[in-house]
This record gives structure tokens, sequence and C-alpha cells, in this order.
């Protein structure tokens, strides 16, 4: 919005004046969150307002590099060129599959896990994790809920990792949805052991929760919501497999919920019922319109990114575009330009 009104102001001014304008919006621009169409897996790319980029996950490992590409396009689309951290959620295929091919055609400066894979002791898991210590070197360091990432103009914080949560006084709040609701079973994979964060920007806050399982959601919001309200909500575990958890969702109050889900994984009809069902969630953008679920399961079709199956796909983004002050921002269909303003907090 701040660019648009410095372009538009100097419409009339001599072409150097625009471009030093048009620059200096730029470097003073809020916060970019492209949601990476990778099929299913997960691919959040985080532009800060100094344009320090950060990546979620890195999808699908495949012979023709799509979901490396997909990233590469979004980063092109941003304008940056390198990544400062790759963070990975947990070492499972979908988010950790795709770093050999991104790596091969990005820059990569530090990448960042929950700690060793506890599923390394199975033969799938210890050859993903063997090829992870290989691929990473020593770019890895593992973090613990509470640390932060040192960027400026935005506070970027973890929330949870290997099954850790972060302990936030001056967060917690009472958390009514709790009373007789039992613990979910615990979830000792990878899943479950997923890393977590939180970035805000003055106003705006902004929560990944990765492939979080019901039971961490569950502690995170119970017995009283460790992590007060946010505006922006990307839904654990692709939205699907039970994975959203009514007390969280209800503490959490989002104005906005980002299921990334692929044409058949997840988006399953049990979390988009808790979605629909919980009044404090406003609006459902989907990655995917979830092929084996009827409309009544699905978000509006403006909302939803790709519509078709993974073959005929051209990997569409969603993107949020947050005002430099964090008092508003945008969410933006990628297939069709179509957005739409939402209010902070
Ligand atoms: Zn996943
Ligand atoms: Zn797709």
């Amino acid at each position: 919005m701040f660019q648009h009104l410095h372009l538009s102001a100097c419409t009339l001014a001599i072409a150097a004046l625009c471009l030093g304008a048009a620059s200096q919006a730029l470097a003073q621009s809020g916060l970019e969150i492209y949601w990476v169409d990778v099929e299913g897996g997960a691919a959040t790319l985080v532009i800060t307002p100094d344009r320090e980029v950060i990546l979620m996950d890195t999808g699908w490992p495949r012979e023709d590099a799509r979901d490396a590409e997909r990233i590469r396009t979004a980063m092109t689309h941003a304008d940056v060129d390198e990544i400062d951290y790759l963070l990975f959620s947990h070492f499972h295929t979908d988010h950790v599959g795709g770093l050999e091919a991104l790596d091969a055609r990005v820059p990569i400066r530090t990448i960042v896990d929950h700690g060793n894979s506890v599923e390394r002791d199975t033969e799938r898991g210890g050859r993903l994790w063997e090829q992870y210590l290989r691929l990473a070197g020593d770019r890895r360091r593992s973090i613990a809920p509470g640390d932060k990432l040192p960027f400026r103009g935005v506070e970027f914080t973890f929330v949870g990792a290997h099954r850790e949560l972060i302990d936030s006084p001056e967060r917690r709040a009472p958390n009514p949805r709790c009373a007789g609701v039992e613990s979910p079973d615990p979830d000792m994979g990878e899943n479950g052991h997923s890393l977590a964060y939180m970035i805000s920007l003055g106003a705006f806050q902004f929560l990944n929760l990765g492939d979080m399982t019901p039971d961490r959601e569950f502690d995170l919001a119970c017995p009283e919501n460790r992590l007060g309200v946010v505006d922006l909500w990307q839904v654990p575990h692709h939205g699907g497999y039970g994975a959203i958890r009514p007390e969280l969702a209800g503490a959490l109050e989002p104005t906005v919920a980002v299921i990334n889900n692929g044409p058949r994984k997840g988006g399953t009809p049990d979390s988009l019922v808790v979605i629909q069902q919980t009044a404090e969630v406003g609006d459902v953008w989907q990655s995917h319109r979830a092929m084996m679920d009827d409309a009544a399961h699905n978000t509006d079709e403006p909302l939803t990114a790709n519509l078709t199956e993974e073959d005929e796909c051209r990997g569409h983004w969603i993107k949020a575009t947050v005002a430099a002050d964090g008092r508003s921002w945008t969410m933006t269909n990628g297939r069709t330009g179509y957005s739409r303003n939402y209010l902070s907090k």
C-alpha cells in the first residue's frame, strides 16, 4: 500500500527521482509470505522488511525438481535471490525432500531444524537423515522454543521444537475451551517433534506450526493458551488427519487460516469441519481444492489457489503482503490475482 502511494505520487516527477522513491519504498516495505504449492508438501517463504529471506520446508524430491523450481519462481516474483534461513519443520519427505534440488539452484546460508530426527532408526527415516546431514553440512543448527532469529523490524520466535513448547508467561491466557477435554494421545514421531514459529510485525502476527499433531496443539492451547491471538495461521499438518484442534483454533482467533494442502493430501473434512464450526476463525484460504471432498468441505473458489489434479497443476501460490506498519495485510490468489484486505488485531 505504502509503495503504491509513493509510486503514484511521483508519476509527474522526473524519472531519476521516481527510481529513488521506488527503491526507498521497497526498503520500507512490510512482510511478504508465499505459500508455494508443492502438492501436499510444505514450502512457506517469508521476506522480512529488510529483505531477508526465510523458507520453511522444501517440498518433495523429484527428477524434474518441480518443487525447487516453484520455490525459485516465487523468489523471483519477490525479487530475492538467496535464502538466509532455511528451516525444516521436521524430517519427512514432503518437507525435506526438495533440499538437494533447491541447494543446487539457490544459495542457502543457514539451515535450522528441531534437533536430530527421531525416525532415523527406520530404513526410510535413516536414509532421509543421512542425506540431510550430508547436504546441510556445517550450515546446520538446531534451535529450542523461545529462541529467536535476529531480524530488524520483525520479531521471529520459535514456539515449538522437538516436542518442547514455548513458555510465554506474557502471552498466556485462560482457555475455557479446555474444560472437560481429554488430552489426545502423544505422537512420538517426527510430526509431533515439528518446529514451529511465530513472526510479528507491529500488531500483525503469523503462526506456522509445521506438521504439529493434535497432542502438541492441545498442549499449546490447554490448560492455558500459550500463544495469545494471531492474525494469520498456517494450520498444522496440511489441514488434515484431525490435526486442527478446536481448543487451539478457537483460542488463536485467526482472521485468516491457510491450508497448504494438495489435491489429495490434507484438507480433510474432519479438519475443515473444526474450522467451520469455530466461530473465532475467519476466512480459510487453501492451496488446493481438496478433490475428494465436496464443496461444503472446501473453501470458496476465489480463496483457492489451485483447482486441478496434480498432473495438470500449474502450482499457483497464495501470498500475504503485510503493510510496513503491520496494521493491515492483503491476501492474494496467485491464480487469479483476486485479493482481500484484512486489518490486524
Ligand atoms: Zn507434511
Ligand atoms: Zn498443485
